[in-house]
């Protein structure tokens, strides 16, 4: 089984928060979707002849497409590929994109799960951060997806925004689940270098949210998804029993996936590779049938570390089986070594054979995850 990720680098503007590689360029459209379909044809070996399990259109903004770009994309795919029966295909979108007009357009295309850039129902939040949709935009967003049937909607919130408090938390979330959505991603907000954000954190612009509050605020959110009946199944996921990602979930379980488009990742077991982060090198490139591209083969320590990296932060956990049977006992005994002291304090725990973080392991994950990691 193996997954597709489509980059769709275009935004119409700039969130203060983000460092992903797009451009408010839509004059290059057209030339990124011819090139992005050659990219198709000129590496359609790169994945294993399996079906493929899910397809992920990322970004950037996807909802910035029209159904005839959609259609050129689909249809390279249906040459090229072997869908699973149930595949998951799941769009990125903008809320102000997904009016009743666009979401009835796309209602011929296979999309079935729908992922929400919200952010936040906070007119002042969005303002701050640059988001071009207003709350109730995302409100409605969300109500026009389910009246167009869509039974698998996700959306994406951050937390600790500048200004933002505990009881202003508890609101996003109140919102959150009055929608009835079936998935939510939440992510602190981290000071990318760079962005808009970060440099006015460093004139003082702006102020961090303290790491005791950001710690409140998770707690808050494990509790509140908890009480709606939704399982952790990540650090930063969150689902009804039976709607996990299944995207997100192949790249925590490794298996291999092709990414497409300007700046996008691939994994196929042994390395991994990252398109040219540029729209005009990458249809260059591609127009010559030449792809642009870097690639790193993965070092047995390589492929040890993703693991610990992305299963802790998993309900599953490190499972302490499949690291002595993928990377040897030398590995596991080095991983159970450093493990102990965390059972000790009670920041892991162990179920069936598998290491798991407790809520006060979560609160410092980052630094179990360096501290068992092989440099
Ligand atoms: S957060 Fe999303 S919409 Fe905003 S700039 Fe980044 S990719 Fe574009």
């Amino acid at each position: 089984m193996s997954g597709i990720y489509i980059h769709v680098p275009f935004c119409k503007q700039r969130c203060a928060y983000c460092d992903f590689y797009t451009e408010v360029a839509p004059q290059f459209i057209e030339t990124y979707i011819d090139a992005l379909v050659r990219e198709f044809y000129l590496r359609k070996d790169y994945l294993p002849v399996a079906p493929v399990r899910s397809i992920y259109f990322g970004g950037g903004t996807p909802s910035v497409l029209s159904v005839a770009h959609f259609n050129r994309i689909f249809n390279a795919v249906s040459e090229l590929y072997k869908l699973d029966e149930d595949a998951e295909i799941t769009l990125e979108a903008n809320p102000d994109d997904l009016t009743d007009a666009y979401l009835s357009e796309i209602a011929s295309l296979p999309f079935e799960r729908l992922s929400i850039g919200v952010q936040s129902f906070d007119d002042g939040d969005l303002k701050r951060i640059n988001r071009r949709h207003t709350s109730l935009q995302a409100i409605e967003a969300v109500r026009n997806a389910q009246k167009a049937g869509f039974m698998n909607i996700s959306i994406d919130l951050i937390y600790g925004l500048p200004g933002q408090d505990l009881e202003r938390w508890k609101k996003q979330l109140e919102q959150a689940f009055a929608l009835k959505v079936q998935h939510i991603s939440a992510y602190g907000l981290t000071y990318e270098e760079g962005t808009k954000l970060w440099r006015q954190r460093a004139k003082g612009e702006v102020r961090a949210t303290t790491d005791e509050t950001m710690n409140e605020m998770y707690q808050l959110l494990l509790e509140t998804v908890k009480n709606n009946g939704f399982e952790a199944y990540e650090i930063s996921n969150f689902a009804k029993p039976g709607f996990r990602s299944r995207h997100n979930s192949s790249y925590w379980k490794q298996r291999p996936y092709i990414g497409l488009g300007p700046s996008a990742h691939s994994f196929d077991g042994v390395s991994r590779q990252w398109n040219v982060a540029s729209i005009r090198k990458y249809t260059d490139a591609l127009a010559n049938n030449s792809p642009s591209f870097e690639r790193e083969e993965l070092t047995l320590f390589d492929r040890y570390n993703d693991y610990i990296m992305v299963s802790l932060r998993t309900s599953e956990g490190i499972d302490e089986a499949y690291i002595r049977l993928e990377f040897g006992k030398e590995l596991a005994s080095y991983c159970l070594e450093n493990i102990k002291r965390f059972i000790q304090t009670e920041k892991i725990y162990r179920l069936n054979g598998n290491f798991r973080l407790t809520t006060a392991g979560i609160l410092i994950s980052d630094h179990i995850i360096m501290t068992l990691m092989k440099v």
